[in-house]
């Protein structure tokens, strides 16, 4: 079934227009917008027209489309924006730092020494672990 837009969901209606917003981009399929509260300027958000809560959702021809765009909108933000380096994220579900539950693609420059924190304290691996939840992932990813 295709996916629609949802009543109460803010970004459905920012990304229709029904709500305004400041829009660098929109196509058939996308609107992108600049962020209410950026981690930097010229923090963008790519949003969807159609309604998909989480990428779990997502057809595979649709998701096939998000990537060249959050390459082309990365792209245009380093130049115009003179950014150093460009961060591209994507959150799903609460404990992964998602607050809006309408998909979106975070596209965010930055700059040297800029302090936003993105990073985690690297974890010791166990070779041994490793391999046996390698083979684990495999068999599921592979079948
Ligand atoms: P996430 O935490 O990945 O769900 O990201 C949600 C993002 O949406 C945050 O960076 C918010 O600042 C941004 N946001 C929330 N409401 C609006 C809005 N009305 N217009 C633009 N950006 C918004
Ligand atoms: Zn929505």
């Amino acid at each position: 079934m295709m996916p629609k837009t949802k009543d109460d969901c803010i970004f459905c209606k920012i990304a229709n227009g029904e709500i305004p917003s400041n829009s660098i981009y929109e196509d058939d399929n996308f609107n992108v917008i600049l962020d209410l509260n950026p981690a930097n300027k010229g923090h963008a958000l790519i949003i969807p027209k159609v309604h998909y809560q989480d990428v779990y959702s997502m057809d595979d021809a649709f998701a096939s489309k998000v990537y060249p765009l959050a390459a082309k909108v990365a792209r245009v933000l380093k130049g115009a924006m003179h950014a150093d380096g460009i961060n591209i994220l994507q959150n799903n579900e609460e404990p992964a730092g998602q607050t809006v539950f309408h998909f979106h693609v975070h596209v965010i420059p930055r700059y040297m020494d800029d302090d936003i924190d993105m990073t985690w304290t690297p974890l010791e691996s166990n070779p041994d672990e490793q391999e046996i939840l390698a083979k684990e992932l495999r068999a599921q990813l592979m079948k």
